[in-house]
């Protein structure tokens, strides 16, 4: 402590979700695919030549920016690759927005991390407060002051997607605000924004390697907009980190992005898997909005979100809960395989079954 920082004693920095190492759990607490990633993706890690590691990585990831311009349907120059889309997020607030500017706009409950950017960036932020069925109030987000926002779509932790029209109405409803939609979890719900990026030069798409690739562990997110946006946003990396994406995941990512097929198919699997889910949580008296995600958000009034957290703990099954107002009436349950999911289930059944 004696020689933090004023920044360093005084902010509040994001709690990641637990990864325990004392016994093995049925781990349902941070959105990680239940899928191992592409086979192509072990067959690029085998072949991998360690000789290629005595070199810096390519600095803007071109390859893997080439990769996911085909995937995704849009020019290199309005690709940007970043460690996590943590990290393109974060790059975003001094990107786009000052210290002494107007304020960025985010929802009370969503991504936490993006209030610790604005804090750490020491951007001032403002705010709002979702609508009582969980949805983004997007009307009031778009009579806030702001120079722009941050919209994660599906939101998190609440887990409901906005139809891209919906979007779409929004980001020309603010044409002089930037929107920065962060699509962490959209592969699971289908309404990605990144086809509208070529239209409004206002919108930013941010998305990640972590949860419909199953590539948590290699730290790869991206940026798609138009290329102005992303300049910026290379103008901010190069005076930070000019290499954020290793060797070995630029040619991970790459080879993951180009096999829709499999990716397709394990995101088909989650999904099914979460409507099986949400209905039984339903059918359990569980109060579950429609998850356009690879998680539900499930709370049980009488039951408080952390007595749910603590006995599924004691069982061996990991979910998350916040311990903040509204937060704390919810549990956040990441979907897993359907044996993983049947062991969460019978648990609850067990844990309700003693009201
Ligand atoms: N956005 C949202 C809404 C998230 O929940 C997460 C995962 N914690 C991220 C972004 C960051 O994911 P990653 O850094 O693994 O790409």
């Amino acid at each position: 402590m004696r020689f933090f920082s004023k920044m360093a004693s005084e902010i509040t920095p994001y709690v990641a979700g637990e990864q325990p190492k004392d016994k093995r759990y049925v781990k349902l607490n941070t959105n990680e695919n239940p899928y191992p990633p592409s086979p192509e993706v072990e067959k690029v890690l085998r072949a991998y030549q360690s000789e290629n590691l005595r070199l810096y990585p390519r600095p803007n990831a071109d390859g893997l920016r080439v990769e996911i311009a085909r995937a995704e349907g849009v020019d290199e120059d309005c690709v940007f690759c970043g460690n996590g889309s943590d990290e393109v997020l974060a790059l975003c607030f001094p990107a786009f927005f000052d210290a002494d500017g107007s304020p960025a706009c985010f929802a009370e409950f969503t991504y936490s991390f993006y209030e610790v950017f604005a804090q750490f960036f020491s951007i001032p932020f403002v705010k709002v407060p979702l609508k009582e069925d969980f949805y983004l109030d997007l009307d009031a987000m778009k009579n806030t002051d702001c120079k722009g926002y941050f919209i994660a779509n599906p939101n998190a932790p609440t887990s409901v997607g906005i139809p891209r029209e919906t979007v779409k109405e929004f980001c020309l409803s603010v044409p002089d605000k930037l929107v920065v939609a962060d699509e962490a979890y959209m592969d699971f719900y289908g309404q990605s924004c990144v086809p509208l990026t070529a239209e409004l030069d206002n919108l930013l798409v941010v998305k990640t390697f972590s949860k419909s690739y199953s590539l948590a562990g290699m730290r790869c997110g991206y940026a798609i907009g138009n290329p102005s946006l992303i300049d910026a946003l290379f103008r901010m990396k190069d005076c930070f980190n000019s290499y954020p994406v290793d060797a070995v995941c630029q040619a991970v990512a790459s080879a993951a992005i180009a096999d829709r097929e499999y990716h397709d198919r394990t995101v088909a699997l989650v999904v099914s898997e979460r409507e099986r889910v949400r209905r039984e949580l339903l059918a359990l008296g569980f109060t579950v909005p429609e998850s356009g995600a690879n998680f539900l958000f499930a709370g049980r009034g009488k039951r408080g979100g952390e007595e749910i957290y603590r006995e599924l703990k004691e069982a061996g099954v990991l979910v998350r809960f916040w311990n903040k107002p509204f937060l704390s009436d919810f549990v956040r349950i990441t979907i897993g395989t359907p044996t993983e999911n049947d062991v969460l289930l019978e648990n609850l059944k067990r844990i309700l079954s003693k009201e």
